[in-house]
């Protein structure tokens, strides 16, 4: 059986590199946004099995914590998944109950937050405390797809390593078209957009998904200041940090409607009118 980081290591060898020198020293908060929900889970695991794993060549994917950190069965590791629901202050609060108790193996204890968005404020204040309190041995990770959707001290608080986006969208022309029609609608109101939206059968869950998430793209360009899409120098110009934040929600919220199997051009015109309002207001 291969490791879960396997695919990964081919993916993203950037930040695998990159992981691998950070863990001689490794920080109290890694955040990994970009890339895929799934390469970002498998670099967390990759993460955990790296800093735990006591073989010469860490991670070895074959020793007993390397299959115990790939099957979830880790004492040492806590995976909090928020794309299996929202993520809840209790459940935040039983995992700050051991964070004072030493681990139980030589490695640090690994707490992994995926798609650390679905933490409530309250689940988020409280793991906020538990990143504030210099206790050794504990060691976290938080998953998004782009920092912008999280708690801002959550963010100033961790190492951000930003994975690469997923290939695709340049070469589709009509991808293309329909961004810039987006750009267009979210900026003056008018152009095809609804129009297209308006036809229900016009685009498909594929297309869509791959709209917001160059949606998403754009928003961590605009946040970085450094925007190269005509999307991106859009939302830089128009948005400050809070409404980025706000239309990052706006996309979360459309992909997790789209999932739910939600008429793929009804959340789009839903979701850029929302976002027309925020440029708006
Ligand atoms: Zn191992």
């Amino acid at each position: 059986m291969s490791s879960p980081w396997q695919h990964v290591l081919s993916t993203q060898p950037r930040i695998a590199g990159f992981l691998d020198r950070l863990a001689g020293d490794p920080p109290r908060s890694l955040l990994l946004e970009g890339g895929t929900m799934e390469e970002r889970l498998a670099l967390a695991l990759f993460w955990a099995a790296r800093l735990m794993c006591r073989e010469s060549s860490p991670p070895c994917g074959q020793c007993r914590i390397c299959l115990q950190i790939a099957d979830d069965a880790c004492r040492d590791l806590f995976l909090l998944n928020g794309a299996e629901g929202s993520i809840s202050i209790d459940t935040v609060r039983e995992v700050r109950a051991v964070l004072g108790d030493p681990p139980a193996g030589q490695g640090p204890r690994v707490v992994i937050l995926a798609e650390a968005q679905a933490l409530g404020d309250g689940a988020a204040n409280a793991l906020l405390k538990s990143l504030e309190e210099p206790r050794p041995g504990n060691v976290f990770a938080l998953l998004a797809p782009s920092r912008e959707i999280l708690l801002p001290t959550l963010v100033s608080r961790s190492f951000v390593l930003t994975l690469g986006w997923p290939r695709g969208g340049e070469d589709d022309p009509g991808l293309q078209e329909w961004l810039q029609a987006l750009a267009e609608f979210i900026q003056s109101g008018r152009g095809v957009w609804l129009e297209w939206t308006g036809r229900k059968g016009n685009v498909d869950a594929r297309r869509a998904d791959a709209i917001l998430r160059e949606v998403q793209r754009a928003l961590v360009q605009a946040g970085y200041g450094n925007p190269a899409t005509a999307l991106a120098r859009l939302l830089a110009s128009r948005l400050d940090v809070v409404a980025v934040r706000q239309v990052g929600v706006i996309v979360e919220n459309a992909l997790e409607s789209l999932d739910a199997g939600a008429n793929p051009a009804v959340v789009l015109e839903w979701a850029a009118i929302r976002m027309w309002n925020l440029l708006h207001k």
